[in-house]
């Protein structure tokens, strides 16, 4: 298995879990980009948005609602940001589904 996130998924790989039920895991990113960067990701394996299908569009939503709700438990009172980088122009670096929650400082915009 060569994905470093289903790794994570399978327990092969620590991370700093915060999340996690039948279908999401979410943990603490290993180069957080703000006070709170966590990582919301599918247990199933989707390399990324541009290879989502119709079936994950449920799965796809739950991702944000759920990085929602990990938002409201941190007290990002102030907002926050839920990013999906996608392909190479976006700097996309894992290619397993991954949704960026970033808050806890003031963001620019637009991002770069
Ligand atoms: P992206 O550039 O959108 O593909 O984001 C990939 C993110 O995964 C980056 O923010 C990395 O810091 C993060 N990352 C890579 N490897 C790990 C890991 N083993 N545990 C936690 N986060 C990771």
């Amino acid at each position: 298995m060569d994905c470093i996130f289903c790794r994570i998924i399978s327990g092969d790989l620590p991370a700093k879990k915060i999340f996690e039920d039948e279908r999401v895991l979410a943990f603490e990113d290993l180069n957080p980009k703000a006070p709170t960067h966590l990582l919301l990701i599918p247990r199933e394996h989707i390399a990324g948005l541009a290879e989502a299908e119709a079936q994950h569009d449920a799965l796809l939503g739950y991702l944000q609602r759920i990085a929602a709700q990990l938002a409201q438990e941190r007290g990002l009172t102030g907002g926050y940001r839920t990013v999906l980088n996608v392909g190479p122009d976006a700097g996309q670096s894992v290619f397993h589904l991954h949704v960026h929650l970033l808050g806890g400082r003031a963001m620019s915009w637009p991002p770069g």
